[in-house]
């Protein structure tokens, strides 16, 4: 006899995992499948720790949502009783002054931030003065936002999936999507790749990077990118410790380059780029950090944070996106088939989301509309089209 439920999600990263929850709040009976653990090491979803950022340049949309998820972030410290939000602050560091023509994604959002009522600190030729790691001579200008921070995602997951499981979500680990069952044109079940079969009223598929092999009809528009992440043991901790040093980019949209301050129990400084990545079959192909990838962080080191340029590298991971072509999230019904609604497209940009995207995929399921819900709609997006998200580094 097959478990039963009104929604059964495949997948617990932070878009099934705040789904499951959502759906769970509305009162339906909530299965939730996962391969291995939760969290699993290959999710996307699972790090030591990830940006919370209001920043996205001339972006309203996505700014009013990361400002929308701030005050969770803050309540989900309280509700699980530990800080793994750490709100201490977010330092965008620009190689052109903001009276440079052309308008950088720094001065954009800084003036952004400061029509919607926030107050950054502008850090113009006296970045040295507040965070004397970087190197002034290559950071003109910037500025520094006190609400901002990151969070322990990894950590994270294991407490939602711990609350999903209060509230009465019935949680298979161990259980890998395999096929989405139909029966007259309607997704009806899941058998899994370990022999099980699952029955349920509506399936929502948030399964990452493996979501597009689950429903092919997404491979035209949903890739595997793999980007390089590093942790470093640094020699000097007192120069990377906030609030000496905070979040930080680095001309990220035209170098990709982003970090840490000291991981408040790794100890490490974590250091990655938000650029265009390598295309990967997320199975398949091997998840590796190259010798040239390391030697391009160690020339932007070099340049703007000496004091970390011949640190020793003490882990290192090539961690996937679910990346759409045009960089937007892609949460809907699916067009054809009834009983069955996708979460998924993080691009790189989504775990800072995690507090809404829970009710934008639980109001597309019920077949409801939600403010943010018409750009994440089921799409045709062109192949040659440039990823949208402004921070995104978009050179190879
Ligand atoms: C290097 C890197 C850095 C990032 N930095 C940031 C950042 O600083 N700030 C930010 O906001 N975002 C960041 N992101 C993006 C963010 O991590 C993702 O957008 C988000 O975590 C994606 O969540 P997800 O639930 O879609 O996928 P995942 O977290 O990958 O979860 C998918 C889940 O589905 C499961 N699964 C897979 N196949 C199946 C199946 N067949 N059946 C059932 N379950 C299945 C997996 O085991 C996994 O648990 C970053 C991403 C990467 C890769």
């Amino acid at each position: 006899m097959s478990d039963h439920y009104d929604f059964l999600i495949a997948g617990a990263g932070i878009f099934g995992l705040s789904t499951a929850i959502e759906l769970r709040k509305r009162k339906y009976s909530v299965g939730l499948l996962n391969p291995d653990t939760i969290p699993h090491p290959l999710a996307a979803s699972t790090d030591i720790s990830k940006v919370v950022r209001m920043e996205y340049g001339t972006d309203d949309e996505y700014m009013d949502m990361a400002a929308y998820c701030m005050d969770s972030w803050r309540s989900w410290n309280e509700l699980f009783g530990e800080e793994l939000y750490h709100e201490v602050g977010f330092i965008l560091a620009t190689r052109s002054p903001f009276s440079d023509p052309g308008d950088s994604f720094e001065a954009a959002s800084y003036r952004k931030l400061l029509d919607k009522g926030y107050s950054p600190v502008r850090l113009n030729g006296n970045i040295g003065a507040y965070f004397p790691a970087f190197n002034p001579q290559v950071y003109p200008d910037g500025f520094y936002n006190p609400t901002a921070g990151f969070v322990e995602s990894g950590r994270i997951i294991k407490k939602l999936a711990d609350y999903a499981e209060q509230l009465g979500v019935v949680i298979h680990q161990g259980q890998t999507a395999q096929v989405l069952e139909q029966a007259g044109g309607k997704c009806t079940a899941i058998s899994t790749r370990e022999g099980v079969r699952f029955e349920a009223g509506h399936v929502v598929v948030c399964a990452g990077v493996f979501t597009p092999w689950l429903l092919p009809e997404l491979q035209p528009y949903i890739k595997a990118t793999g980007h390089p992440v590093f942790h470093l043991r640094p020699g000097k901790p007192e120069l990377f410790t906030y609030p000496r040093f905070a979040v930080f980019s680095a001309d990220i949209s035209n170098t990709g380059w982003y970090g840490f301050p000291v991981h408040p129990t790794e100890g490490v400084v974590k250091i990655a780029n938000h650029g265009v990545g390598v295309t990967l079959h997320p199975e398949n192909d091997a998840r590796v950090v190259t010798a040239e990838d390391k030697r391009k962080l160690r020339d932007f080191l070099r340049e703007s944070l000496p004091a970390l340029a011949d640190d020793p590298i003490v882990y290192t991971r090539r961690c996937l996106y679910t990346d759409t072509l045009d960089g937007h999230f892609w949460i809907d019904r699916h067009p054809g088939i009834e009983g069955l609604t996708v979460g998924t497209g993080g691009s790189g940009h989504a775990l800072k989301m995690g507090p809404v995207l829970g009710e934008l995929i639980a109001d597309a399921a019920e077949g409801r509309t939600h403010r943010w819900s018409a750009r994440y709609r089921w799409r045709h997006i062109e192949s040659g089209i440039q990823q949208e998200e402004e921070a995104r580094f978009k050179e190879n």
